[in-house]
């Protein structure tokens, strides 16, 4: 029988009656397919945004906002709890506001230690920022026992084990599987469909961790993976992915399949419907991937596919990233000295910052890297601390940022097999008068990344989408 892994997003979930759709999805899935579910859901949209501010406002003495925060954030799921949980009998109602109404009060109260130590670090943000999944999970699950099915709310701190790098935690998939199979098997096997919370998970002592902000969707790919489920579907606010991102392009057109590769560099450079990690699990471990639509579910959505035949568009989609910052170390010395870029790349790693695209003259006398603005100042820094000597005998003439830059992303698995794609893409944003700062194509050769200014990015998305609409 067919095991499906399905995540629900954070507008997905957002309203009572957004809930009910999801569960109606849910239900239905579980009747006419007779297929197990387990189901992984986001917090309430907003929510997670709210929960980080009011920690970050308790640190820094404002006490007041975290606390109507918390009102706020009482008010939302007891507003939905009223509505959805109707149905339940009155002690199972009464239980689950009592559980939600404890998840604020524990909120609370985190909060208000945080006020006296002054400092919101990263382990204290995420032992709070996943507490709206515990809330939503414990809704959608009373919302489905409302149906007559049987459900339970799992905080996936008993299932996904984690690393200790809090706030963009990793998994350890052995004990993570070993863990998952044994709590969420025993539910399926007695016919109780899981609600398993996005988005955390806990180290192996039992700190509580989470994955990086959209990172429900990775969880599903986790569970799905430790389950050896079948499929994973996760199910948003738009049909499917699309060829730009729609609020970017309103004509922007769904697109019936996409490559592994193809979803994989639309995620890494900045497409927000799927968390870029979440590709790797399934790959793995051979599942089938799928994109849908909760306010739609008729629509087929978008099927991610081994590959894409050769009838498919060279080009895709377009994507971008914003407010990042272009680092270039330059300096004729540079010249046929072994280990530079190691060292380069060294250093930016020691501040935690992550490179989004790298370029190499071919004369060896610079090296251009993008990395997001927020860590600039660090990262230079950090370069010019390593590279003190060299800058002072010269052979290292400025290390600089070009601040306020972003990278538009052209992406599409047939490129590597027609010629003259660069041109139009060149042609089409030159026609827009982008001027284009640096240029890489990607190592799988299904994506060419351009950086250009941020004042330019939405005009070379607009330059660029065109070129999707032709063979
Ligand atoms: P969820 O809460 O379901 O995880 P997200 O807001 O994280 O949803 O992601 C869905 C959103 O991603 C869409 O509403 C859309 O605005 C945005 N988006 C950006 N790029 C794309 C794209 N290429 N295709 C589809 N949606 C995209
Ligand atoms: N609720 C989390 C966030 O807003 C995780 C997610 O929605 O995927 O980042
Ligand atoms: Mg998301």
């Amino acid at each position: 029988m067919k095991l499906v892994t399905m995540k629900f997003g954070g507008t997905s979930v957002g309203s009572a009656e957004a809930i009910r759709g999801a569960v109606q999805i849910i239900h239905d899935t579980c009747e006419s397919e007779a297929e197990r579910v387990v189901v992984v859901v986001s917090a309430m949209s907003g929510v997670t945004n709210l929960l980080q501010e009011g920690v970050v406002r308790a640190a820094n003495g404002d006490p007041e906002r975290s606390t109507a925060i918390a009102q706020i954030i009482r008010d939302k799921h007891e507003e939905a709890a009223s509505d959805l949980l109707a149905e339940l009998p009155t002690e199972d109602r009464g239980a689950v506001l009592a559980e939600i109404d404890g998840i604020v009060e524990d909120y609370r109260r985190f909060c208000e230690s945080i006020g006296v130590l002054g400092e919101a670090t990263p382990r204290a943000l995420d032992a709070t920022m996943g507490m709206g999944e515990r809330m939503s999970a414990r809704l959608v699950a009373g919302a489905i026992r409302g149906m007559g099915m049987a459900a339970q709310p799992v905080d996936a701190t008993e299932l996904i084990v984690t690393d200790t790098n809090f706030q963009s935690a990793a998994p350890l998939m052995d004990e993570t599987r070993i863990k998952t199979r044994e709590r969420l098997g025993a539910l399926i096997s007695n016919g109780i469909v899981p609600i398993v919370t996005g988005f955390i998970g806990a180290t192996l002592d039992g700190r509580a961790t989470t994955l990086g902000r959209g990172g429900s969707d990775y969880s599903a790919a986790i569970l799905g993976a430790a389950l050896g489920s079948d499929e994973v579907w996760i199910w948003t606010d738009v049909d499917g992915v699309m060829s730009a991102d729609p609020r970017v392009v309103p004509d922007a057109r769904i697109l019936d399949t996409l490559s592994y590769r193809e979803i994989s560099e639309l995620a890494y450079f900045g497409a927000k419907v799927l968390h870029p990690k979440t590709i790797r699990p399934v790959l793995e471990a051979g599942i089938a991937l799928r994109v849908k639509n909760t306010f739609n579910p008729a629509h087929p959505g978008t099927q991610i596919v081994e590959t894409n035949g050769v009838t498919s568009r060279p080009i895709k989609a377009v994507t971008a990233i914003r407010d990042l910052s272009l680092i270039t170390v330059e300096g004729k010395g540079m010249l046929g000295v072994p280990g530079i870029a190691a060292r380069t790349f060294g250093a930016v790693a020691r501040t935690g910052t992550s490179v989004l695209m790298i370029s190499q003259s071919s004369s060896e006398q610079s090296i251009c890297f993008v990395v997001p603005l927020t860590t600039a100042d660090s990262v230079i820094e950090a370069v010019n601390r390593e590279f003190e000597a060299e800058i002072g005998r010269r052979d290292i003439d400025e290390v600089f940022s070009q601040d306020e830059v972003g990278i538009v992303t052209v992406v599409g698995g047939g490129m590597r097999e027609v010629p003259g794609v660069a041109g139009k893409i060149f042609s089409a944003t030159g026609a827009d008068e982008v001027n284009v700062i640096a240029i890489t194509q990607g190592s799988s050769e299904c994506s060419i990344s351009l950086v250009v200014a941020s004042a330019d990015v939405d005009r070379a998305v607009h330059a660029i989408h065109p070129l999707t609409m032709t063979d």
